[in-house]
C-alpha cells in the first residue's frame, strides 16, 4: 500500500468574472482528478486553525499532520533548517526577501512593487546577497542565500516578538505602514534602508534594469522565528516518508520530520516547474526505494495567486491533472500497487486579492482498492456540497493513512 499527497499550494480560489464565474479548479480541464473525485471522498478542511495566519508554513504543517498549536515556531526557520543552517536554539531566523521597491527619495515612502524582484535567478541573488554579507555578518547577524528571492538572517542570541509584514501581502502598497515594528525594528529597518543602499546601483541590477527586469533594490524581513521540533513522521504515523518540493520551507518540514528529502532537477516553484519530473522521482521514490509515503507539493498555483495570473493559475492545476496525477496512478497501477491519494491545496490563494486566506480548503481522498460514490467535479463547490467537514486538519493526515 502507498500513500500520497498531492499538494497544488493556492490552488483553491473564489468564483472569477474571468472564468465566467467559475474558480480556477471549476474552469481547469482536469479529467484524471475529476475521474478519481468520482470514487472518492471529497469534503472541506480546516487547514489554517482559528488564531494562526494562512501561511504556508501552518497549512502545510497542518496537512503533513502536525498540530501547528504544538509546533509552529515561525516560518522562516523551516526555510533555515532546509538550506543546511545549524540553528541554535538561541538563534532567531527571518525570511529575507529580495524585493523590488519604487524609486522615491525616502525609504518610507516607497511601494512594494514586487516581493520577488521578478523571481530574481538564484545566481543573480547570489551576487547580492554576497555584497549585503559583507555589511551585516557579524557576531550578532548571519546572513544566507537561499534559492530565488528567499533568503535567511539569522539574529544570533536575538529576540522574538515583532511585527513583521510578508511582501507579498502589500504588493502596490506604500511600505510606510509596514515596517518592522518590535524590541529591535530600528535595527531591522536601519539594515533593510542600508540594503537599499548597496543593492541600488550593483551591477547585477544595473544589467536586470537594462534588460527590463525588476531590480532586486531592497532587503525585506520577515517571518521570524525560532528552530521547532517536529516529532518524526515514521514514529508519529509508521511510514517510510518522502517530500518533494522547490521550496525551502516545505523542504525544511521534512527534514524536520525525518523525511527524506528528493530533489527533482527542473522544479522551480512556478509553472514552469518539471510536473512530471516530480511525479516520476514520486514513484521511483515509491517503488524502488521503498518509501511508504509522499508528499509532491507544487508551488506553482500559489504563485500565479499572488502574481493574479488567471491563465496560468489554471495551466498549472491543468499540468499536476495530466502530468503528476495521471502519471502518478498510471505508475501505480501498473505496478500493481494499491494506493491512497489525498489531493488538496494548503490554503487558497484567491486571484480576486492574490494573497493567502484562510477559507476551508477542498480534499479528495481516493482509496484504489475502495471506491466510493463521490461527485463529478474536485472544486470548492463540490466540496462543500458533500457536507464533509474536517476541523482539525492535522487529522487529514491520519484520514490518509488509515485504512
Ligand atoms: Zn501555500
Amino acid at each position: 500500500m502507498k500513500y500520497i499527497v498531492v499538494l497544488g499550494d493556492g490552488m483553491a480560489d473564489w468564483k472569477l468574472d474571468d472564468l465566467g464565474g467559475k474558480t480556477p479548479l471549476q474552469y481547469a480541464e482536469k479529467p484524471h482528478i475529476d475521474a478519481l473525485a468520482a470514487h472518492a471522498e471529497v469534503g472541506l478542511c480546516r487547514t489554517v486553525p482559528e488564531g494562526f495566519k494562512p501561511g504556508s508554513d501552518v497549512a502545510n504543517l497542518s496537512v503533513m499532520g502536525y498540530d501547528p498549536h504544538e509546533c509552529y515556531t515561525g516560518r522562516s526557520p523551516l526555510e533555515a533548517v532546509s538550506i543546511g543552517i545549524d540553528l541554535k536554539d538561541t538563534d532567531v531566523t527571518l525570511r529575507c526577501n529580495l524585493v523590488t521597491l519604487s524609486d522615491e527619495e525616502k525609504y518610507e515612502d516607497r511601494r512594494m512593487l514586487d516581493y520577488s524582484a521578478g523571481e530574481i535567478s538564484t545566481a543573480e541573488a547570489r551576487q547580492l546577497i554576497e555584497s549585503l554579507k559583507k555589511e551585516f555578518d557579524s557576531s550578532d547577524f548571519t546572513l544566507y542565500a537561499g534559492v530565488s528571492y528567499r533568503h535567511c538572517l539569522v539574529a544570533h542570541g536575538g529576540v522574538c516578538g515583532h511585527t513583521l509584514t510578508p511582501p507579498h501581502d502589500i504588493t502596490g502598497k506604500p511600505i510606510r505602514d509596514f515596517l518592522p515594528q518590535g524590541p529591535q525594528a530600528e535595527l531591522y529597518l536601519r539594515m533593510m534602508k542600508r540594503s537599499a543602499d548597496i543593492l541600488k546601483d550593483h551591477p547585477v541590477n544595473a544589467a536586470r534594469r537594462a534588460a527590463g527586469k525588476n531590480p532586486a533594490n531592497s532587503a525585506w524581513f520577515w517571518g521570524e522565528g525560532t528552530k521547532p521540533a517536529l516529532e518524526n513522521f515514521r514514529e508519529k504515523f509508521g511510514k517510510r516518508g518522502g517530500v518533494i518540493s522547490a521550496v525551502d520551507l516545505v523542504k525544511g518540514i521534512g527534514i524536520l520530520a525525518g523525511m527524506k528529502v528528493i530533489e527533482v532537477e527542473g522544479a522551480t516553484g512556478n509553472y514552469d516547474t518539471n510536473f512530471a519530473g516530480k511525479a516520476d522521482a514520486a514513484l521511483h521514490a515509491l517503488l524502488q526505494d521503498g518509501l511508504d509515503f509522499i508528499y509532491i507539493h507544487m508551488e506553482a498555483p500559489d504563485e500565479c495567486g499572488h502574481q493574479g495570473d488567471i491563465a496560468h493559475k489554471v495551466y498549472s492545476i491543468e499540468q499536476i491533472d495530466s502530468r503528476v496525477v495521471a502519471r502518478l496512478t498510471e505508475g501505480l497501477r501498473k505496478a500493481g500497487e494499491d494506493f491512497r491519494m489525498l489531493i488538496c491545496p494548503d490554503h487558497p490563494t484567491p486571484i480576486a486579492v492574490r494573497t493567502h486566506v484562510a477559507d476551508p480548503i477542498p480534499y479528495l481522498l481516493f482509496d484504489s482498492r475502495k471506491q466510493v460514490s463521490g461527485p463529478s467535479s474536485y472544486d470548492e463547490e463540490s466540496a462543500k456540497q458533500t457536507g464533509i467537514f474536517i476541523e482539525k486538519g492535522w487529522e487529514l493526515m491520519k484520514r490518509l493513512l488509515d485504512e
